[in-house]
This record gives structure tokens, sequence and C-alpha cells, in this order.
């Protein structure tokens, strides 16, 4: 075994390798395709002498190698489970052994992304809080850690958003704030972080033990370690609580009666706005404003409501969609597009849902709207 001065076992590797090479070649000299030792023996000889060869002390160099790329490896991660619970985890390696994990319950209204940031922060602070505590250790045997003892610590994330959030100095969020901090601190006693982002669920073993960690977090019964709720989450309130107000001005008002009649609720209205464009027509239709007799004699426009078909029922939206012969054509039409997609006709929030419906439901409204003037000849 050769010994190198900074251990990295290069000339070792040289020597083993040129010594199986040698042996190798020898024996091919007695071996071809078609002749020679049987392959049995040839295999044999391989496993019992050239492995053996190139192997020898590779316990102890490839140890070291790996204590050379990344010592210890700390893979962190955040959960929201679906009954709200949400907690965070980082479980720490050294080699292949776990060597420290946390869990940490986060408050309901916290975020996956909080989550995972809250994972990193802490185990940067806990491999600070480790260092600083080797440090005190040899200072009190008075073995003093000299300058060169650099440490690297590579912390392995599934959560690109929070590697990103925490590449940008400039981030004010608090918990990327505080782990700019520790990474500051840390590099003053020669520790480094290596941030790596992880493929989540994709069968790395170290990914999924901080997965599973942090989804026993968040299961916990306890006070919460971190409560602090995201602006994500007063929005979303805000946003819910002015929809509930609104919506009960809207069913509660006495006025647009029309209008509720064909959306019931508020929802409705915004189906129907993804669904078509708001036209002239539609508009007259839903607020019940328009050329129809019932509108224009209650305004004084018409000198009595009925509509010219019999001259005696009241021109209302409701007779010219659904009774007025003038409109048989028309309505038939639509009836019978609607009645092969079993979409009720005068739904509107069932007609949203499909656009061949909604299209032409807007065209029977635009035909009566269009015409009713010169139909009620004014
Ligand atoms: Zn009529």
């Amino acid at each position: 075994m050769i010994i190198d001065r900074k251990l990295l076992f290069a000339d070792h590797v040289k020597y083993v390798v040129g010594k199986a090479m040698r042996i190798f070649n020898k024996l091919c000299i007695y071996t071809r395709p078609t002749w020679g030792a049987h392959p049995d023996n040839v295999q044999t000889i391989y496993r019992q002498v050239i492995e053996p060869t190139i192997t020898y002390a590779a316990d102890l160099n490839s140890e070291n190698l790996e204590q050379e790329t990344a010592p210890i490896r700390i893979y962190t991660d955040g959960s929201k489970l679906e009954n709200g619970g949400v907690g965070a985890a980082f479980v720490c390696f050294e080699g292949s052994k776990v060597i420290y994990k946390k869990r940490l319950k986060l408050h309901t209204s916290c975020s996956v992304f909080q989550a995972e940031l809250l994972a990193i922060k802490e185990a940067c602070e806990w491999t600070l809080d480790r260092r600083l505590k080797q440090g005190d250790e040899r200072h009190q045997r008075g073995t003093r850690m000299h300058m060169g003892c650099k440490e690297v610590i590579q912390i392995l994330s599934d959560s690109q958003a929070a590697l990103r959030a925490l590449q940008k100095r400039s981030n004010t969020h608090p918990i990327v704030a505080k782990t700019h901090d520790t990474i500051y601190t840390a590099a003053q006693v020669d520790l480094n972080f290596i941030f790596s982002w992880v493929k989540g669920h994709a069968g790395d073993a170290g990914n999924e033990i901080a997965d599973e960690t942090a989804k026993g977090a968040a299961t916990q019964h306890k006070t919460p370690d971190y409560a602090k709720f995201p602006m994500s989450f007063v929005k979303r309130t805000m946003r819910e609580k002015t929809w509930r107000t609104w919506q009960t001005r809207y069913e509660s008002a006495e006025q647009r009666a029309c209008t509720k009649e064909l959306l019931p609720k508020l929802t409705d209205i915004c189906a129907l706005w993804k669904a078509t464009k708001v036209s002239f027509q539609l508009t007259q239709a839903l607020t019940g404003h328009g050329y129809h007799k019932e509108y224009l004699h209650r305004f004084k426009i018409a000198a009595d409501p009925f509509c010219p078909c019999d001259n005696t029922t009241t021109q209302t939206l409701t007779h010219l969609l659904r009774e007025c012969p003038r409109f048989e054509y028309n309505r038939l039409k639509h009836e019978m597009l609607c009645s092969n997609l079993r979409i009720s006709p005068y739904c509107v929030t069932e007609l949203s849902n499909k656009q061949s419906a909604i299209e032409s439901f807007v065209t029977f409204i635009n035909y009566i709207i269009d015409k009713l003037k010169g139909f009620n000849k004014l």
C-alpha cells in the first residue's frame, strides 16, 4: 500500500491497476475466444487473483474519497397533508449513516414553501451549532482548530422554489434572511454550505427519509414550532371574506331580480364571463333593461305591456325566451341542441360549462334583442 502525504491515494490506485493489468495480460496469452483455458477457469482466476489485487485496501481509500467529496449531507423537506397539517424535517447523513434527524411542526395556515425553507434554515443552524461545539471541545482539549480545517456541508432540497429564494441575496422573507445570516456566520468559522436540488419522489433514499420524517412532523400533536402565516394566507382569507359578503349582498338585494333568475350565484356570473364575452344584447337580457314592453311600459314609454303575439300576455324577457311564438324557430334550435347535450336550455350555470351550448344561447338572445325593436314597432 502506498500512502501519500495528502492521503489522496492516487499513487496507490496507479500501482494496483498496473499490477492487475500485468496479471491480466499474462492470462490473455493462454486464452482466446476459440481455444485455451475454459471460460469458467478464467473467471475463477479473475475473481481470485485480479479482483483482490485491485480492491486491496480499498476500504481505506474509498472512505477517504467519500470524505473528500461530501462528508456530511443533509436532506431537507417540507410537507403539507390533506388534513391541513404542515411539517418540516431535516435528516443528516454521514456516509450512508443517519446521525441526526429533526422534526418541526408548523401551524396549519403555513405553506409548503415555508416548511421547505424552515427545514433548510434549521439544518444550517444545527450544523453551525455542531461546528461551534466541536470547536469548544477541541479548545478545552488544547488542540485548537486550525484555520485550514474547512468543512463543507451539502444540503439537498427537493424544492426549486426554496433554493431559488435562498439564491437571491435581496430576498426579505424572514426565514430566508435568517438563513443568510447563518450562512454568513458559518463562513466565519470555515463552515460552508453547498445547496443542491434533488428530484422529489424519484427514489433518492435520503430524500425519501426526509419526506417521511416531514410527514411525521405534520401529524404531531404539539404546539407548532413555527406559526407565522404567509402573505398568501392573508390574501386568501380576505378574498374569501369579501366574496362571502358580496354573495350575501347579491342574494339578499331586492333589485336585479331578472339577473338572479338566470344567475342565482356570484360564481355563475364568473362562469359566464369565462365562457363568453359580455355583449350589449346579453347585458340587456341579463339585467332586464331593454326594448321589451314590460320594461317600456313601466317607464311610461309604451302604452301597454302586452306582447304583439297575442296582445294579452305581458312581454317579459322570460316570455320572449321561453314562450313567444315569434321566436319559436330559434328557440327550437337552441332547445334541441341542449337536449342533445343533456343540458337544461335556460340554466346559465349549466350552459356555461359547455362552449357550444352557451354560444347557442347567446346567439338566441342576440336574435331576440335585435328583432325586438321592429317586432314592437318602436
Ligand atoms: Zn309574445
